[in-house]
């Protein structure tokens, strides 16, 4: 069996999600559910993570049908991680209700063998101990170790956290993590702080705003697509992470390029609930969106 070239680490989810525009509830979510949908559409990716014995069949079919590899999905007596949240207004923040680990806490995560020299390997959120034990557990560095992390591991398991930003070459955060991160309600003042913990590429992905890049001494700046719907912004960051990281494992030095393609992919994970239009987007739908994104930020010549 070939390598699989793009590896994620992270949760696959049951969340429970009110927003402005409606609700779901025990929809198919999580970190890496996200990140693997997106990144699905770009490159082969395997998936590692933990489900209880309540993951329904249909779901796994999703992800095989969306050509995930799921090799590395463990089955473990309990209930999936549930996650409860709700948005306000724009549905910049998402507020935590519920946080319920139940299988997480027993997971050690196994890499099959195809999955240990992968290309490109992302830590989504999880907790960082299992993150650091997925390094160890790799044959040979990846060309790209890439991670994320949430409020909830930020309050509850710093120090590993910061063992982690120490290990990566590139960490994508939601300006809200940042500023909790760092201490400092300035997303550039919480960058240059966070910066000092590794020696990493920065993104801070902002929600409605769009996202910041920092690398050596530049700053690039990309805004949102200008949507007229949105209905939930849950897994969005995911979806950015799994777009940017499969478009720059196809072309390593388009940096730009693959950050723009991870923005666009997003846009349309929040034009409906859970993972429904992740469940759908072709590839074209993907190519004219990013053309006209180009259209919206494209500058006079001076
Ligand atoms: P985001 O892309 O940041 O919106 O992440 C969305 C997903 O994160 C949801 O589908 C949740 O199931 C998942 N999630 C929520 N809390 C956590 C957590 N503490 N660790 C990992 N994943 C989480």
């Amino acid at each position: 069996m070939d390598p699989i070239p793009l590896v994620v680490v992270g949760t696959v989810a049951y969340d429970t999600i009110r927003t402005p525009m409606g609700a779901v509830s025990e929809a198919l979510g999580g970190s890496a559910t996200y990140f693997s949908l997106a990144a699905a559409l770009f490159t082969r990716v395997g998936l590692v993570a933990a489900v209880g014995e309540d993951f329904r069949d249909e779901d796994r079919q999703l992800l095989v049908d969306r050509g995930v590899d799921i090799t590395g999905l463990q089955t473990y007596p309990g209930e999936s991680f549930r996650w409860v949240g709700e948005y306000h207004g724009a549905l910049d923040e998402a507020h935590t209700l519920e946080t319920r680990l139940n299988v997480l806490t027993q997971f050690d995560p196994v890499l099959p063998p195809t999955y240990r020299a992968p290309e490109v390997l992302f830590l989504a959120a999880i907790d960082p101990e299992l993150q650091l034990r997925v390094l160890d557990r790799l044959e040979r560095r990846p060309r790209l170790v890439a991670c994320d992390t949430r409020d909830f591991w930020i309050e509850h398991t710093r120090p590993a956290l910061l063992r982690v930003l120490e290990r990566v070459d590139c960490v994508l955060i939601n300006e809200g993590e940042a500023r909790l991160l760092a201490g400092d309600h300035n997303v550039v003042r919480a960058a240059q702080a966070i910066r000092r913990w590794g020696s990493f590429d920065l993104i801070i992905k902002r929600g409605g705003y769009g996202a910041l890049l920092f690398q050596d001494a530049s700053v690039f700046a990309i805004p949102a697509y200008p949507l007229e719907d949105v209905v939930d912004t849950t897994g969005a960051g995911d979806s950015f992470a799994g777009g940017f990281l499969g478009a720059l494992l196809r072309e390593p030095t388009r940096v730009r390029k693959a950050l723009v393609l991870g923005n666009v992919v997003a846009s349309f994970t929040v034009e409906d609930f859970s993972v429904r239009r992740l469940a759908t987007l072709t590839w074209s739908e993907v190519w004219r969106r990013y053309l006209e994104f180009r259209d919206v930020v494209r500058l006079e010549d001076l």
